[in-house]
């Protein structure tokens, strides 16, 4: 809708957080990962519940109709193509729509559907026929911000009376506006603003606190604390919920500081594994002959959809400049692109309109590739050290057992560093086969 493409168009504003003169890459991570995911993450692990009151009662639904929605919103849902709960949904949307509230802190990796239950949460809760802000929802930066608008919209097309405003940067609102919305998402800053300077909202009428992303907003220096302003001010019967993808000691201090008496679920990550993967490397004498192995495999590589990792910036464009001369099209990502920009590539590669991804680490790191195939390591992940990094290794190739379709992966090595080959063999126990870089008869 037109909120989305507002959050294409103003994310060319520029990767900056409203307070802060650097990037803040895991929220940049965390938008671009929500911008091209196409369907839900799968996980095989069941939800803990790390703690609870015991004189909640606790269930898990199967079905949305199990739950006490209006039928607007179970519409709003099958229209989005919801057919049942995910995991983290069975578990969590019982205990947000359950009277008395309770006080949630979930934690689930991205694309489990945090975001779409909440939205329900806030969708439910709100008294249609009041005109003042009651749910107040607070994401780390402009852009999240809007995302979940964005969801709030789709999910709730059909809730006509139910209106959303944005307190981000940008968006003025003078002393003495009356706000009619019953939902405010925005930032912590100018949440701060609109609540103790502008005084538009009374935080005594919020019902509903919804804090999302919380490991970013730890880790973004003022947010946590802006935020912990605005939760206090808090009538004492308003329900909490707080939301992160990783649960740190410190996302937990904070979650446990902020928010009394909470149940906590949380949902376990399914482990990358090599198995299914069939890994190659070559061995090259320079940049020009790993280019010219690159080349070889070029036909093969493209019956899927290949990503070619690259150590540097420099590297990669050189490649996508020398690939491109050739005659081969592929696409470029790196840190250096905006927002908007990356989002852009990013999508054309999973429709299909890119066959081949070049990449440097630091760019797709945490971006979630797990449909790719055939991966391309143009040279192997290395630390500061010269080691190997494992670690990058396995996110750029491995695979989640269960869900995870078989792949390829190939390596060029100049001959000093089959030594990391071996090393990582070792490390993972697994079997690296060495081709040679005329002969691709090898593979089928
Ligand atoms: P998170 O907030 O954990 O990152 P989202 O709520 O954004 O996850 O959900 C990830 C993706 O899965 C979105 O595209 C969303 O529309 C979709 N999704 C969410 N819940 C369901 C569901 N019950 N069934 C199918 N798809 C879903």
């Amino acid at each position: 809708g037109s909120l989305h493409q507002s959050v294409m168009t103003l994310s060319n504003t520029g990767p900056f957080n409203e307070f802060l003169p650097f990037p803040v890459v895991p929220a940049e991570t965390s938008l671009l990962n929500k911008l091209i995911r196409t369907s839900l993450v799968e996980s095989s692990h069941a939800v803990e519940i790390l703690q609870r009151d015991p004189s909640s009662p606790l269930y898990s639904i199967r079905t949305f109709e199990e739950l006490p929605l209006k039928k607007e919103l179970l519409q709003g849902i099958y229209m989005m193509g919801f057919n049942r709960p995910s995991k983290i949904q069975e578990t969590a949307l019982p205990m947000m729509l359950a009277y008395p509230p309770q006080n949630l802190i979930a934690q689930s990796q991205s694309g489990t559907g945090k975001t779409a239950a909440f939205v329900l949460a806030m969708l439910s809760r709100v008294n249609a026929t009041e005109k003042y802000p009651q749910c107040l929802c607070l994401a780390p930066t402009y852009e999240l911000a809007l995302q979940i608008g964005c969801v709030i919209e789709a999910i709730g097309r059909f809730c006509a009376d139910i209106k959303v405003t944005y307190a981000v940067r940008g968006n003025r609102v003078p002393q003495g506006t009356v706000l009619k919305e019953q939902i405010i998402i925005g930032t912590p800053g100018t949440m701060l603003d609109w609540c103790f300077k502008q005084k538009v909202v009374d935080l005594k009428k919020i019902t509903l606190f919804v804090l999302d992303e919380a490991d970013i907003m730890i880790d973004t220096q003022g947010l946590s604390s802006q935020s912990i302003r605005i939760q206090r001010a808090l009538p004492k019967s308003c329900q909490m919920l707080l939301f992160s993808a990783t649960f740190k000691s410190t996302v937990r201090e904070f979650a446990e500081k902020i928010i009394s008496n909470p149940i906590m679920i949380k949902l376990r990550e399914d482990e990358l594994t090599l198995s299914n993967i069939r890994q190659y490397y070559f061995v090259c004498r320079s940049r020009e002959e790993k280019y010219e192995a690159l080349c070889n495999i070029y036909g093969s590589i493209t019956i899927g959809q290949a990503m070619i990792f690259c150590q540097t910036r420099r590297s990669a464009d050189w490649l996508a400049v020398a690939m491109t001369q050739d005659g081969h099209q592929v696409a470029i990502l790196t840190a250096e692109l905006t927002v908007a920009h990356r989002a852009n590539v990013i999508q054309r590669f999973r429709s299909g309109k890119e066959k081949v991804l070049i990449a440097t680490n630091v760019c797709a790191r945490g971006i979630d590739v797990q449909q790719v195939t055939i991966v391309v390591n143009f040279s192997l992940p290395t630390n500061q050290q010269g080691e190997p990094d494992f670690e990058t290794y396995l996110h750029r190739i491995g695979r989640t057992g269960r869900f995870g379709k078989s792949g390829i992966a190939f390596s060029m090595v100049e001959s000093r560093d089959v030594v990391l080959v071996e090393m990582i063999e070792e490390h993972f126990q697994t079997k690296i086969k060495q081709l040679d870089p005329g002969d691709m008869d090898e593979i089928e």
